[in-house]
């Protein structure tokens, strides 16, 4: 008998254990539970409803709108309607001069979108996580829509480059004509308006120059050129013996065979890193030049 009563005690001292036990994990994990909601409220983006006061505003859409607002904010000032700094409008521009602080110099790309080639470079930026600027060409654009597609789509900023890339005189209605055409076609599959301008071959007296300075565009030519021909380590030295703060490095995708820039890209790309640059695009640039 009194080992049965034993038995039962122990049994029940045990039950009471487990309770005890069962009701501490409850609390603390009812605890965790609390401190982890704080944690969670205090990381929210601050409430955007608050200005709206709208009521039927959550916490969940306030983050979401903010977070559109900021993307929103980004393209609008970056890519999609970019307005270039009112102190560059209308002018022709060569590198600009940056703040002693910042090393920052800009890839453009000009003559795409191309086959294979613009493809190419696009998957090696993409691989160094650099975002450039792409000259493109109407006419190549109404052939390779999607590349162009591409390039909007992976960040890179857009310029107009003419749309049959002329060297001749242009009079003022062909002018507009080729700027015009070009920009259209450039918004109609990116969704972009762009106000920089690259004269084809560097022309500036042409009359296509005349025509975008007349539209307020910015005329971008360049500090650096991948032109000299030869092979690789040429092509990579001559563009980081040449490279400096706001400069601006005209390479091209399109318009011909550009297997040595495919070649020298990479290179470049790691070198100037190396060197602390800061690759960047030209709205980029040109956000960040001092403005005296
Ligand atoms: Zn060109």
């Amino acid at each position: 008998m009194l080992g049965k009563n034993l038995r039962v005690r122990v049994a029940n001292r045990q039950y009471v254990w487990l309770l005890a036990t069962g009701l501490l994990l409850g609390i603390s994990s009812l605890l965790l539970q609390a401190s982890w909601n704080q944690v969670a409220i205090a990381d929210l983006p601050p409430k955007v409803g608050a200005e709206t006061n709208d009521p039927l505003l959550t916490e969940a859409d306030a983050g979401f709108r903010l977070a559109l607002k900021t993307l929103d904010d980004l393209d609008r000032k970056q890519r999609r309607h970019y307005q270039p700094p009112q102190h560059f409008q209308g002018q022709t521009i060569n590198g600009v001069k940056l703040p002693p602080h910042q090393k920052a110099i800009a890839l453009t790309f000009d003559d795409g979108p191309w086959p294979q080639t613009t493809a190419t470079m696009l998957d090696i930026l993409k691989e160094h996580d650099v975002a450039a600027t792409f000259f493109v060409v109407g006419s190549n654009i109404a052939r390779f829509p999607d590349l162009l597609k591409r390039v909007a789509q992976e960040g890179h900023a857009i310029g107009n480059h003419s749309w049959n890339h002329g060297y001749h005189y242009h009079h003022p209605a062909l002018a507009q004509r080729e700027i015009q055409r070009t920009s259209e076609v450039i918004e109609k599959h990116t969704g972009f308006k762009t106000s920089l301008f690259r004269p084809p071959g560097g022309y500036l007296k042409n009359g296509l120059v005349a025509y975008a300075r007349a539209q307020k565009q910015v005329t971008l030519m360049w500090t650096v050129d991948d032109t000299y021909s030869g092979n690789v380590d040429k092509v990579v030295t001559n563009v980081l013996e040449n490279a400096k703060p706001g400069g601006i490095v005209l390479m091209h995708d399109g318009g011909g065979d550009r297997k040595l820039m495919i070649q020298a890209l990479p290179h470049i790309i790691t070198q100037l890193k190396l060197e602390g640059y800061q690759l960047v695009t030209i709205p980029q640039l040109l956000e960040m030049a001092e403005t005296k």
